[in-house]
Order: C-alpha cells, then structure tokens, then sequence
C-alpha cells in the first residue's frame, strides 16, 4: 500500500441488483414498478424548456415539498425532499446517528444500513430477527444511540404492526427513530401520523416503488418541523441543488395525480396476492409479503440453482449470497403477463428436476 492510501476513507460499496443492457428479460430483481409512471409526468417532460436549464434548480425543491404536504395534509417545513430514498436516508444518518452509542437495525435488512454505518464510522449493533423472519420489538428498547428499520421490511416483506412501532417509539424518546417506508404502499400502516406524537421519529418514503420512478431519483422524510430544519442543515452543507428542475416538477405532477399510482398499487397488490397462491402451489414458503415483492424459498430445490436456471430463461430475480438467507430468492411482483410466464417456467423445471 502506498503511503497516501493510509489515509484514503475506504469502504466497501453497496452492490445495486442488476440493470443489465439490451438484453430483453423479464426483470424481477430490483422491486422496480412494471407500470408507467403517472402521465402528467410524461406531460412535464415534454413540456418542459431547455431555456429553462440555464437557472439553478430552487434548493428547497419547493413545489415537490409543496404537493407532498397538501397529499398528505401536513405543513411544508414537516416535509423534506431528496434525490432518491438513499439520499434522504444517507443525510439522515449523518445528521441524526451521532452518538457514541450504537445504532440498531435488524441482521436482515436493505443492505444499505452497514454501509452508510462504515462510511461515517457510526458503531452499530444488529438484533437477529426471528426464526419467521419477524423484527421482535423487545430488542429495540435497549439502550441505542438511534434505531432504523424499513417498514415493510426488506428483503423480507414483512411488516411491523403499528402498535409495535409505537412500542419502540416509547422506548426511545431520547435518540432519533427513523421508519424507512420505501415499500408502505404496497401494505401495512404508516408511521406518518405519529409524527405530531414523536417529534424524533423521521418517516422515509420513495417515488422509486410505488410511484413508478425509480429513474428519477426522487425520495422524501416526514417529520417535526425541527428534525426536519436539522435535515436541511446538514443538506446545505453539503450540497444545496440535489433536486434538479426537471425533476421537481415532474414529481410534483406525480403526487396530484394520486387516484392513478393507487390504482397502480392495487394491480400490483393483486398480482402479489395470486403469485403467493401459485408460489405455495409450487412448494414455496416465504413470510407473509406485504410489499412488492416475496422472499421465497423451496423445500426441495435450492435457491441459488433455481436463481441460475431462472436466469438462463431469460427471468431476473434476486439472489443474496448471505448467512440466514442464501436459500431465498426476492422476486419482484411484474406484471400478471409476467408472473404467470415465471410461474410457468418453475413449474415445468420443479417437475423436470424431481
Ligand atoms: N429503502 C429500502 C428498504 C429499499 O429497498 C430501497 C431500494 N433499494 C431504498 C430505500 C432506496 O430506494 P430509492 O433510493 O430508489 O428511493
């Protein structure tokens, strides 16, 4: 090692599911939306000026914060926005786990957590979940310097109650407790009204699932106007013009048309639903999934042979190769089309393979 690399702040990178180019598959792996993102978003773009690219973006992305707080009838200092859910959740970090005390987060969890942990030295400590695959509640009101977990979590699917969540919230009123919501629209209750209650809890939402944008880079955290102000600090501090123009509107339009990305979750809700169905046919188990995706394992086949023969049929799902979880694939929920051509495909090769 050279003597400059000494001192280099080195880390080991998140790896994002893959993306791969020109190929045509039927890509189930990276929990994207298989339907097209509301069409006043498409309007937006073609509307928009490239004069208009000359001016900086508004830092504050106000008419993107503006239309989250009317959708979700909160003020707009309770409302902060970023490029993507892993921004939010990476200025969070380093805004609010500044304590010598560790952090908590579940073993099995996004897999973004430990890395932004490494990356500003935050210690943290990782409660096993249960043998179902559950977050048990007692393990979180232990002393802590901040607690995070997505809701349903990931890549499980599971949710947490929230009576369980309040559960943990009483616990800790003296440290920051951060709902990373990524996959709520999907299932389960939001935390976004104990915000009023709890003015340490931060709730996280995304444009990437639910709203069918994941290309845009668009996420967003609900909270006390003073945890969001500390948000905003940090953020100016670091970057003020995250959000680019073309980007604040098209979101903004995104949030109005409301009625279109509900019933884009209830298809997809749906399509989870009669995949469970055909899953369990087949001699899958997997927790109860109230995302949009399943967490699935075989009695008889392993996972990481059944990802590969997948693959080769051109069906692109998600493989970890991680303690507790290298026998489970992440299948994101697709299209019907492309569920029953995933379905189909499993069936013919378990019954090949017996
Ligand atoms: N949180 C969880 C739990 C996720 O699975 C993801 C998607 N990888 C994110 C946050 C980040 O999503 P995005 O940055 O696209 O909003």
């Amino acid at each position: 090692m050279k003597k400059w690399e000494e001192n280099v702040r080195r880390v080991i990178p998140y790896t994002p599911g893959e993306q791969p180019k020109g190929k045509k598959l039927i890509k189930l792996n990276t929990n994207e939306n298989p339907y097209p993102p509301s069409p006043g978003v498409a309007e937006v773009l073609q509307r928009f000026s490239a004069d208009n690219l000359r001016l900086y973006p508004d830092p504050e992305a106000g008419e993107l914060v503006h239309a989250l707080a009317e959708h979700y009838g909160l003020s707009d200092d309770q409302v902060f926005a970023g490029v993507g859910s892993d921004d939010v959740l990476a200025l969070s970090f380093l805004t609010f786990f500044n304590a010598q005390e560790e952090i908590l987060f579940p073993d099995i969890t996004y897999s973004f957590y430990d890395v932004w942990a490494s990356l500003y030295r935050i210690p943290y400590r990782t409660p096993a979940l249960d043998d179902r695959f559950l977050i048990r509640p007692e393990d979180y009101l232990q002393k802590n310097g901040g607690i995070i977990f997505p809701n349903p979590n990931a890549p499980t699917g599971a949710v947490l109650p929230l009576a369980d969540i309040r559960r943990i919230l009483d616990a800790n009123r003296d440290v920051v407790v951060i709902v990373d919501e990524a996959y709520i629209d999907f299932g389960g209750t939001s935390a976004l009204p104990l915000i009023d209650e709890y003015d340490n809890l931060l709730v996280v939402q995304t444009f990437s699932k639910s709203r069918a944008l994941a290309g845009l880079r668009i996420g967003y955290a609900f909270g006390n106007p003073t945890l969001i102000k500390y948000l905003q600090d940090v953020k100016y501090s670091f970057n003020s013009y995250t959000m680019n123009s073309i980007t604040i509107q098209a979101g903004a339009a995104a949030v109005r048309d409301h009625a279109y990305y509900e019933e884009t979750c209830r298809k997809i809700k749906e399509t989870r639903e009669w995949t469970k169905k055909e899953l369990s046919r087949l001699g899958f188990s997997f927790p109860d999934s109230s995302a949009n995706f399943i967490f699935a394992s075989h009695r008889e086949v392993p996972a990481q042979q059944l990802f590969t023969a997948l693959r080769d049929a051109g069906i692109l799902v998600r493989y970890f190769n991680r303690p507790r979880i290298d026998d489970h694939l992440r299948i994101t929920i697709g299209t019907p089309e492309e569920m029953r051509a995933m379905i189909r495909f499993l069936e013919d090769y378990l019954s090949a393979s017996r």
